[in-house]
């Protein structure tokens, strides 16, 4: 019976946990640095503590010297409070002063004050907070945003804490930080984890410490495929959004991105599909970017879980334009990983947008059948190729390839079926000429059809764009010279560990 009323009463403790996105991150910050599970189980003197350590680490990265580490974590405090006591240019350089300044931030309220709703849990508060306190608040000269006869948001001692805490829950960098909210707490507490072992090494030993490949998306992707992946249990969907955003003296800015609720499926399905999963390895592997000296100029691991992201109510479908963006390199592409990259193509499709690749097959044959009429196919291959994302050209290209089979005494197939949507000006349309691409490339290898070509052996100038920097000729034969034995490679999903 109490289990029962436990599970039916809400938390609330001691530390308010509510929906802003900065007081949130904040108040599972607290819960990390109090060693609780949740913020619904941080005490009070959890919160003493806490507050201790805050002023202890904010005297200590105000009061560094420049070249020393500690003052990366003053970098940090500079672009989310930017005029706040520590961080303003006049800060008193003693520790001892310095303290007693940022003590008085988390102090309790004055018993004479005037107490107001706290602008975040309702509390009632006797402190008033402003832009430089509060990062995405305005200054007080947007008198008509504040409340009545106020100069600056009330905000109760708990969440003063959970706001000065949240650097440690944030995915920081010298300029922004991003902060993600969850339906799933499982979510928004693996993100947490790891911005806490983010902050501690930048505190320890600055920015040049961290590994290059853990922004705010990869993380959270990472924490999505955990929750999505539970053996336990069918996770239910849940979307995250980020919010990136400075709190500049001068341009304060806000970046809101969000997966879909359908990621969730996706990237429950992904690891059961082999081919798919390899697909998206690949793709994370084309997508990393060297510079002349070697080093990863941008992980791939990024910018793939980036596709996965758009602004709220857009739908931009990015990992499928990454996919079709290969189009044009092919010929540098091993057969298997093209038939990989049509499978992952296909599960986003199923998975994401609710659509069935399998209605693609007869235009997929009328056009595999145009292509490899030709002695030479490589040809007939690159017409259909530069038409293949664009609506008009395709239909033209499909009722000449048509009534050139018919005249040559073929039966081309009927695609009557599938052409309102395949020619739409829709997304479905786009998405579905998308995936036609490998479809049909899939099927002109599985039929040993010659259109790729050897290496670097260019003599007939057809790739002219030929650099090798990220090809992978090293991982198969390439299309047209014959299906290669599937491989796995050695790169892991354990990089953020
Ligand atoms: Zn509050």
């Amino acid at each position: 019976m109490t289990g029962l009323l436990d599970r039916e009463t809400p938390r609330a403790g001691i530390l308010p946990f509510t929906h802003h996105p900065v007081q949130r991150t904040g108040a599972w910050a607290v819960a990390f640095l109090a060693g609780r599970g949740h913020p619904a189980d941080v005490t009070l003197t959890d919160l003493d503590d806490v507050a201790a350590k805050l002023v202890r680490d904010v005297v200590r990265a105000s009061t560094a010297d420049k070249n020393h580490p500690a003052y990366d974590w003053w970098k940090v405090l500079y672009a989310l409070f930017p005029n706040a006591k520590p961080t303003h240019a006049s800060r008193p350089r003693d520790a001892a002063v310095l303290t007693g300044e940022v003590e008085r931030f988390f102090a309790v309220e004055q018993a004479d004050a005037t107490l107001r709703p706290c602008v975040f849990c309702g509390v009632p508060a006797g402190v008033l907070w402003s832009k430089s306190m509060l990062p995405m608040f305005d200054t007080t000269k947007f008198l008509n945003t504040l409340p009545p006869r106020t100069v600056g948001w009330p905000v109760c001692r708990a969440c003063r804490i959970a706001v000065w805490a949240m650097p440690y829950g944030a995915a920081v960098t010298a300029g922004s930080a991003t902060v993600l909210t969850c339906d799933s707490d499982a979510v928004e507490r693996d993100f947490v984890a790891k911005n806490r072992e983010r902050a501690a090494r930048i505190q320890q030993t600055g920015f040049s410490s961290l590994p290059s490949n853990a922004s705010p998306e990869a993380v959270t992707v990472w924490a999505l495929r955990t929750y999505a992946t539970r053996p336990d249990t069918e996770p239910r969907p849940v979307t995250t959004t980020l919010w990136m955003f400075k709190n500049d003296n001068q341009e304060p800015w806000l970046r809101v991105t969000a997966t879909r609720l359908a990621v969730v499926g996706f990237l429950r399905a992904l690891p059961a599909d082999t081919s798919a999963n390899r697909g998206w390895r690949q793709l994370q592997r084309a997508l990393t970017r060297r510079a002349a000296d070697g080093t990863v100029a941008r992980d791939g691991r990024d910018a793939i879980a980036r596709t996965l992201f758009e602004p709220v109510n857009d739908q931009r479908d990015r990992l499928l334009s990454e996919l079709f963006n290969r189009r044009d390199s092919v010929e540098k592409t091993s057969a298997a990983t093209l038939r990989d990259w049509r499978a992952l193509s296909a599960l986003y499709l199923k998975e994401m947008c609710g659509m069935d690749a399998g209605e693609l097959k007869p235009v997929t044959e009328l056009l595999v059948d145009w292509i490899t009429a030709e002695r030479n196919p490589r040809g007939r291959f690159n017409e259909y190729r530069r038409v293949a994302g664009r609506a008009f050209a395709l239909q033209r290209l499909l009722m000449e390839a048509s009534a050139r089979l018919l005249l040559d005494g073929a039966h081309p197939s009927d695609i009557t079926g599938v052409t309102g949507a395949l020619f739409a000006s829709s997304p479905q349309g786009w998405r579905l000429r998308g995936q036609l691409f490998f479809e049909v490339v899939a099927a002109l290898v599985a039929r040993g059809a010659q259109i790729g070509q050897k290496n670097t052996a260019d003599a007939d100038g057809t790739d002219p764009d030929a650099d090798s920097d990220d090809s992978d000729a090293q991982d198969g034969s390439l299309v047209g010279f014959g299906p290669d034995p599937d491989e796995d490679d050695d790169d892991s999903d354990g990089g953020y560990a």
